[in-house]
């Protein structure tokens, strides 16, 4: 496992594969950049990794995604990390 993040001033660049986000347990995200619009959305890993694989990076704007809403505003993907309530759980 290689956990040193690469800050050595390279482009932003995301090398997330769809495998490492449903791995890490985190939630991916779409949200227009149009001025005025709010759209946003969550995406299906699962779905994704059907479609494109497991080993597809994920860009930082989602290709030919456009706004739901507005129709014309590019997509930027974004992570999240989903809570995991262990402490709660009882059966
Ligand atoms: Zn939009």
């Amino acid at each position: 496992m290689n956990n040193n993040p690469a800050k050595n001033g390279g482009p932003r660049s995301s090398c997330w594969t769809l495998a490492r986000v449903r791995e890490m347990n985190l939630q991916l995200e779409g949200r227009c950049q149009a001025q005025g619009c709010a759209w946003f959305g969550v995406f299906d890993i699962d779905k994704l990794i059907e479609q494109l694989g497991p080993d597809y990076e994920l860009p930082e704007n989602a290709p030919g995604t456009s706004c739901g809403l507005c129709g014309s505003g590019p997509i930027k993907f974004q992570l999240a990390s989903l809570h995991q309530d262990v402490s709660g759980a009882s059966p």
